[in-house]
């Protein structure tokens, strides 16, 4: 099924029948297997990749290492790249690709041998410059460091590690984007300064950890966090360097402070700003109603259910939805990318700009539509999306 409601989004643009037949499914998906004989003996991994929509430019997005991937899984991630890139107007389409396995069990030379395999199975897109990948759960900028070494290509991958291409901020980009547009949208929405402004976070990994960091460098308190292994409560706010220190001793964020509190606990607390900042469908119809916060911004692709959406509309809690509010992290890939065609050199304060002007540019514009169409936040930022691709498709004679 498509992310895309288009009775909804009918109501705020004009979707012709062959941009919805066009926009339905994706163009191209990949089922693969990756067979190994590793010293352990033999392992075969299912694996998908999923090129959803390129009328934009070629199919950006990361590549997941996790034992529950799914086709179904990859397809809607991909799907929800294409509107990410087109929201923020950078020339890239939507992709995805997983392979089917759990990291934590495997060695790291066992873990490089099964990348080299993955783009074996992937040249044709990858070296093609039709797929573009970059870490997501499970990988990180050594695997890339791995696929750009397979590709001897600095473009076909974007996530390296800075000693090889890589771009500096784009560890934090993502947690950038997603602290930029809650300040902002706090601004408008709020009528509160950052440092009354009280924060819960759900997640302390990659996105969640550098999300609270910006944020309280802005002043504002975070007063719980949570992750896999427990969580932190303070109501003068957490000390967020010190939560970083005592994961890094611990490998957990259990036991930290004097107050813990869990994650159903956090996604209902009082707070003016809730961010799940982990993994998808966790504010559902089931507690939804529950939800006191003044705002959500997703840091999470799809933390928020299509059943939680009308409930939270109803109670008049505004959604900064994923497709604006975590796409630091694709936004930072862009600027990778142009550098290594360019073979520029780009400073973070670069990095930093083009994250903070593209997510505010986008947030304005979606803020306006949702005002002049009443709809939420959700919606409006999809229809401007899909506008911009049907536009392409439009120019590229698809319609
Ligand atoms: P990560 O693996 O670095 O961190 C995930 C965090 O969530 C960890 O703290 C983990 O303990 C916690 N967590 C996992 N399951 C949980 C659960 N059931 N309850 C509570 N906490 C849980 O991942 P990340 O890169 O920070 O990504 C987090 C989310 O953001 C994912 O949905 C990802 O798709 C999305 N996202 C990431 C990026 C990026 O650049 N990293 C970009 C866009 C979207």
């Amino acid at each position: 099924m498509s992310i895309l409601n288009l009775e909804h989004l009918g109501k705020i643009i004009s979707i012709s029948d062959d941009a919805k037949r066009l926009l339905e499914g994706p163009e191209k998906e990949i089922s693969f297997r990756l067979d190994l004989r590793l010293d352990r003996g033999l392992i075969c991994f299912d694996s998908y990749a999923v090129l959803f929509n390129g009328a934009r430019g070629p199919a950006k997005g990361g590549v997941r290492f996790a034992p529950d991937v799914t086709l179904e899984e990859t397809r809607v991630l991909a799907e929800l790249m294409v509107y990410k890139t087109a929201l923020v107007g950078i020339p890239f389409g939507g992709g995805k690709s997983g392979i089917r396995f759990d990291p934590s069990e495997y060695t790291r030379g066992e873990i490089d041998s099964i990348v080299k395999e993955y783009v074996h199975m992937m040249r044709d897109e990858i070296c093609s410059g039709a797929y573009i990948p970059a870490p997501d759960m499970g990988s990180g900028a050594h695997e890339m460091a791995i696929i750009y070494g397979e590709t001897h290509n600095s473009e076909s991958v974007t996530g390296k590690p800075v000693e090889v291409g890589g771009l500096p901020g784009r560890r934090e980009a993502t947690g950038r984007g997603v602290a930029t547009v809650a300040i902002a949208a706090a601004g408008d929405l709020l009528n509160k300064p950052m440092d009354q402004t009280t924060v819960a976070v759900q997640g302390f990994g990659n996105v969640g950890s550098w999300a609270c960091r910006f944020l309280s460098e802005a002043g504002a308190k975070v007063i719980a966090v949570t992750d896999i292994t427990g969580g932190a409560y303070n109501e003068d706010g957490i000390d967020i360097q010190g939560l970083s220190q005592h994961i890094q001793e611990t490998g957990a964020l259990a036991g930290y402070g004097d107050a813990s509190i869990t994650n159903e606990e956090l996604l209902t607390l009082d707070v003016d700003i809730l961010i799940p900042a982990a993994c998808g469908h966790v504010i559902t119809g089931e507690n939804a109603d529950q939800v006191r916060a003044g705002m959500i911004v997703e840091g999470a692709n799809a933390p928020t259910t299509r059943e939680a959406d009308e409930i939270l509309r109803t109670k008049d809690i505004p959604v900064l939805p994923d497709i604006l509010a975590n796409s630091g992290g694709v936004i930072a890939s862009y600027v990778e990318w142009r550098r290594a065609k360019s073979g520029s050199i780009t400073k973070i304060e670069e990095t930093y700009e083009t994250i903070d002007s593209l997510v505010l540019e986008s947030l304005k514009n979606v803020t306006k539509l949702a005002g002049k169409a009443g709809a939420p936040y959700r919606e409006a930022a999809l229809a401007l999306a899909v506008e911009h691709v049907i536009k392409a498709m439009t120019a590229r004679g698809w319609i």
